[in-house]
């Protein structure tokens, strides 16, 4: 097993990738610290992996918020008594998040908060617990969209993953000789809710997918295998990467006539 006995805790684990890396961590020999805004679904992912005899916890906790992420770090480690893997996972996609002119300040801030802001406190709080434990792994999420300029602009969301490419390096560097590595993953387009809710129909889709390669959205277990990778021993000479796990999008200028 790549993560026995080691303790993970996963922000955003309710929903798509970061369920699916819990639940994935878990069949590594991992213990769980779910984490979500939404409780109900941090619990659900957790009574997933210990209906399955692995071992979990759920934390309602908003990432945006410095008390909540404080508390979430106190709570896995009261839990299993170190902290061995952070995965600053959560996200979101407002729907009103468009170009610098139609863009309100209410989004862009909102969406600061969460996506980039949710990282940097994840950090502040969890790279203390990392250093009690003689180091780790840490795995933020960003997005191949901050790779690329799309014509469909999210300008807050680009900007958000922007960041947390840019801030990883610098955690990367800064933590590198306390034996904590910290990379950046960036999914391609996944079929997940985050996503989903927006390319609503097929005609929707298939203009999407003229631009993947590989011609398909990604699963968020695809991820959560390279989180796994990144975040074991198998990496162990990797950090301050962008890794990016997008069917090839990332690679493409025109795919289609
Ligand atoms: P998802 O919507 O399925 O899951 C996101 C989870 O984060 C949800 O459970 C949600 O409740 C939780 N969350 C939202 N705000 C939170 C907050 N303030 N505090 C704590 N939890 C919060 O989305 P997903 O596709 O699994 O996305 C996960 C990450 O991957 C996000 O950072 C997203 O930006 C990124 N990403 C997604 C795609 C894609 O195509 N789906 C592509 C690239 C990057």
């Amino acid at each position: 097993m790549k993560l026995a006995d080691k303790v993970v805790l996963i922000t955003g684990a309710g929903s798509g990738i970061g369920r699916q890396t819990a639940l994935l961590c878990a069949r590594e020999g991992a213990h769980i610290a779910a984490v979500d805004i939404d409780e109900t679904t941090a619990e659900q992912t957790a009574a997933t992996i210990t209906a399955d005899n692995g071992q979990a916890i759920a934390i309602a906790a908003d990432v945006s918020r410095a008390a909540d992420c404080e508390r979430m770090v106190q709570q896995a480690e009261a839990a299993y008594g170190r902290l061995d893997v952070l995965f600053n996972n959560a996200g979101i996609s407002h729907h009103a998040d468009a170009d610098a002119i139609d863009t309100e300040e209410e989004v862009w801030d909102l969406t600061m908060a969460v996506n980039l802001k949710g990282v940097f406190l994840g950090c502040k709080y969890g790279i203390p617990a990392l250093r009690r434990a003689g180091g780790g792994a840490i795995v933020n999420t960003a997005s191949f969209v901050a790779l690329l300029g799309a014509a469909t602009p999210q300008l807050a969301y680009t900007a958000s993953k922007g960041g947390v490419l840019a801030l990883t390096r610098e955690l990367a560097v800064v933590h590198a000789r306390e034996n904590i590595r910290v990379n950046a993953l960036c999914p391609g387009p996944l079929c997940t809710e985050l996503l989903m809710k927006y390319l609503d129909s097929e005609e929707k889709r298939q203009r999407r997918l003229v631009h993947i390669p590989m011609g398909r959205f990604g699963e968020a277990e695809e991820i959560a295998r390279s989180v796994v990778f990144l975040a074991s021993d198998d990496a162990s000479f990797i950090t301050g990467a962008t890794f990016t796990v997008d069917g090839g999008i990332t690679a493409a200028y025109v795919t289609s006539e």
